[in-house]
C-alpha cells in the first residue's frame, strides 16, 4: 500500500515520517557507548514531557499494559488493598490486572461518561484509618469514553484524607498530548506507551517512579522479573539494559521528545485542544452528543460520539474502513454499539482533522443517519479559521 489515509483511532496514532525513519535503524551493539547516546536523552526527554525533576524514568520493551504491570508488581505485595474507579474499558482492565495479581481492589463504580470521582476517593480513604490501602489508581484519560479526569483533584482528595497511599496514573492516552504535571500533582507512578502521544510504533512501556514509589519497591513482594525496575536501574547506571533493548524505538523516543519540546509542550497541548474543539463543533452540528457528560470532562485526544438509539455505531467504523479506507474507533465494553470514536492525538493537523470529519459525514449519510453533508466540516472550518484568521490579522 503506497497511498494511505490518516488513521482516526486513539492509538496507534499517525507517525511522522521523520520518527518512522528514526525508529528504523541499522543494527547497533547495545553494549557499545553509542547506546548511551540514545538512552540518556530519551530518558531525559520523557522527564521533561512529564514535567518532573524528581521522578526516575524506566522504559521497557512492552506496551502500556506492561507499564501497568510494572507499576503494581514493583510496589505492592499479595493481598494489598488498592483503590480504583471503574468508568470505562481501560480503568476496568487495570483493575482486572490487579485482581489477577492477587491484590484486593476497592472498586468505585462510576458512570461511563463520567470521570474519576475525587469525592468518593476521599470518602473511602478517610474511612481507611488503618491505612490498608496502599495505592490509588486513576485513568487520566479514559480512552473508551473520551473522558479526562482531574488528577490534581484526586491528589487533593488523598491529601485531605491524610492518607499515605501511592498515586498511580494511567496516562497512556494523555501524556505528550494533554497537560501532565507529575511533580505538581505528586503522582507516584505515571504510565504510558510509545504508540499514542509519542507518535511511534507500539513497543515501549514508559514509566516514571517518584522517590516515594522507589522506596516502596524495597518492601514489595509481588513477583517480578522482566519488569523489575531494580534490574533496570542497575543497568541504566552502565548505559545498558538487563536484556536486549528496543534500540530503534528508543532512538525514536529520543527524537519524539525533541520534536515535542521544540514545538513547545504548551503548543502541543493547545494544538490538541484546537483540533479537538473543531471536532466537537462538528459533532454539535450533526446534532449528536458526546459520551463525556460535561465540558470539563471533554478529552482533547479522543471523542466518543453517541449515535441515535437503535442505530449500531459499530457499522460506522466497518463502513468507513470498507468504503473509504479510513479507520475510526469502535465502542468498547458497556458502550459497544452505542458510540464510535474519533481519535485525534499525536501527529495531526487541522487539515487532517477536516478530512476525518468529512469522511465520518459521508459514512453517516451512506448509512441513513439524518446528517447533512458538509455541516460538521463547515462548523470545524469556522472554528479552525477563527484561530488562524485572528493570527493573520495580528501579524498584518
Ligand atoms: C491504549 C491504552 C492502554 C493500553 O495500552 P497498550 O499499549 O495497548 O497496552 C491503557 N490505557 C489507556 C488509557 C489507553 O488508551
Amino acid at each position: 500500500m503506497y497511498m494511505q489515509n490518516p488513521v482516526f483511532i486513539p492509538g496507534p496514532t499517525n507517525m511522522p515520517e521523520i520518527l518512522r525513519k528514526a525508529a528504523d535503524m541499522p543494527t547497533l551493539d547495545h553494549r557499545s557507548p553509542l547506546f548511551g547516546e540514545i538512552l540518556r536523552p530519551a530518558l531525559a526527554g520523557v522527564k521533561k514531557v512529564l514535567k518532573t525533576e524528581a521522578a526516575s524514568v524506566y522504559v521497557f520493551p512492552s506496551t502500556g499494559t506492561g507499564g501497568w504491570e510494572t507499576a503494581i508488581t514493583n510496589t505492592l505485595s499479595p493481598g494489598d488493598r488498592v483503590l480504583a474507579a471503574r468508568y470505562g474499558m481501560f480503568s476496568q482492565r487495570w483493575i482486572d490486572m490487579c485482581q489477577r495479581h492477587g491484590l484486593k481492589v476497592d472498586i468505585i463504580e462510576a458512570a461511563w461518561g463520567g470521570g474519576a470521582p475525587a469525592d468518593r476517593y476521599e470518602e473511602i480513604l478517610a474511612g481507611d484509618t488503618a491505612h490498608e490501602i496502599k495505592a490509588v489508581l486513576v485513568t487520566h484519560n479514559e480512552t473508551a469514553t473520551g473522558v479526562k479526569s482531574d488528577i490534581a483533584a484526586v491528589r487533593r482528595a488523598i491529601d485531605a484524607a491524610r492518607h499515605p497511599a501511592l498515586l498511580f496514573v494511567d496516562g497512556v492516552s494523555s501524556i505528550a498530548s494533554m497537560d501532565f504535571r507529575m511533580d505538581e500533582w505528586s503522582v507516584d507512578i505515571a504510565v504510558t506507551g510509545s504508540q499514542k502521544g509519542f507518535m511511534l510504533p507500539a513497543g515501549l512501556a514508559i514509566t516514571a517512579f517518584s522517590p516515594k514509589a522507589l522506596a516502596a519497591v524495597e518492601t514489595a513482594r509481588l513477583p517480578r522479573t522482566f519488569f523489575d525496575i531494580r534490574d533496570m536501574a542497575r543497568s541504566y547506571a552502565n548505559n545498558a539494559y538487563p536484556y536486549t533493548p528496543a534500540v530503534g524505538l528508543l532512538n525514536g523516543l529520543k527524537l519524539s521528545t525533541e520534536l515535542l519540546l521544540a514545538e513547545g509542550l504548551e503548543n502541543v497541548f493547545a494544538r490538541h485542544r484546537r483540533i479537538a474543539s473543531g471536532i466537537r463543533a462538528a459533532v454539535r452540528a450533526w446534532g449528536l452528543e458526546l459520551c463525556a457528560r460535561s465540558e470539563d470532562l471533554y478529552s482533547d485526544t479522543v471523542s466518543a460520539i453517541r449515535t441515535p438509539d437503535g442505530f449500531d455505531a459499530t457499522s460506522i467504523v466497518a463502513h468507513a474502513a470498507k468504503t473509504y479506507d479510513v479507520a475510526f474507533g469502535v465502542g468498547l465494553g458497556e458502550v459497544a454499539g452505542k458510540v464510535f470514536r474519533i481519535g485525534h492525538l499525536g501527529s495531526l493537523t487541522d487539515v487532517m482533522a477536516l478530512s476525518g470529519i468529512a469522511t465520518a459525514e459521508m459514512v453517516m449519510v451512506d448509512l441513513g443517519l439524518n446528517i447533512r453533508l458538509g455541516s460538521g466540516v463547515a462548523a470545524a472550518q469556522d472554528y479552525y479559521r477563527d484561530g488562524r484568521a485572528s493570527k493573520i490579522q495580528a501579524a498584518a
